[in-house]
């Protein structure tokens, strides 16, 4: 079975370069039979950063995908905070160089006109926009978006395809807060292993708008892939869920750099 894994980080590998961590993280995902990785931000996480922080953090990515353009994808990290800034990343690393996304945190939510800018620019480029999504029973950071925020967003780009990271963490909430927008996925990665989570997206999206990812290294290949694994879910649904959904939505921006798989 093709999997494909949408949310990898190079921090936490203890690599001493990114490329040396990312030999490490290809090594694992070659234990546990996953094709593909994405790979977002650098080393260390920066939660609020600069301008030149998206520069470096970005430049750590470029490296760590030179030497694996047939393993792995990479998502330029921008900030809805820094337009200017994040619209040069995006031209540099999508128009001009091999990303094939946009990924967003905490710095600032997502229900904006600066994050307005941001999609427009991705959607231009065909690019897909993940955005980190949680709901935290202590409270959210103040920057930090709720699945609510990004549905709002993704109303306003329904041609854009938009990823509800980490289905808002508490997932019952977050797969209803965006059943209602056709454009918006969801990402598995990051949360427990609870049971019950894939069943309940398959039922409310449909198997299409289900992206297997992990969060590795914060989060181990193997309990997250057992999220997938051990659902009670047609077998069809597993196949589009852990690889095949993440190779459609990326299929436009692929075809227009012209990358054979
Ligand atoms: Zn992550």
């Amino acid at each position: 079975m093709k999997i494909w894994d949408l949310h990898c980080h190079l921090s936490g590998l203890g690599g001493r370069t990114p490329d040396e961590s990312m030999a490490r993280l290809i090594a694992l995902a070659d234990r546990m039979g996953i094709e593909r990785v994405i790979v977002f931000m650098g080393v260390p996480h920066a939660a609020d950063p600069s301008p030149e922080d998206l520069r470096k953090q970005n430049d750590q990515v470029l490296q760590a995908l030179s030497h694996w353009h047939h393993r792995a994808f990479g998502f330029v990290y921008v900030s809805p905070k820094h337009v200017e800034a994040s619209l040069h990343e995006i031209d540099r690393c999508v128009r001009d160089g091999p990303m094939v996304g946009l990924k967003l945190w905490v710095a600032a939510r997502c229900d904006s006109a600066e994050a307005d800018a941001l999609v427009r620019r991705a959607a231009e480029l065909r690019a897909v926009i993940f955005q980190h999504t949680w709901i935290k029973t202590q409270g959210n950071l103040p920057g930090e978006s709720t699945p609510t925020d990004l549905a709002a967003l993704a109303k306003r780009h329904p041609d854009a395809a938009i990823i509800c990271g980490h289905t808002g963490g508490q997932w019952e909430i977050g797969i209803r807060a965006v059943r209602e927008t056709p454009n918006v996925t969801i990402d598995l990665a990051g949360s427990d292993p609870t049971a019950g989570l894939v069943e309940m997206a398959v039922r409310e999206l449909g198997a299409r708008r289900i992206l297997y990812g992990s969060d590795a290294p914060g989060r181990s290949f193997a309990s997250q892939l057992a999220k997938v694994y051990g659902a009670d879910v047609t077998d069809e649904a597993r196949r589009l869920i852990l690889g095949e959904n993440l190779q459609r939505l990326l299929t436009p921006i692929l075809r227009a750099k012209g990358v054979k798989l």
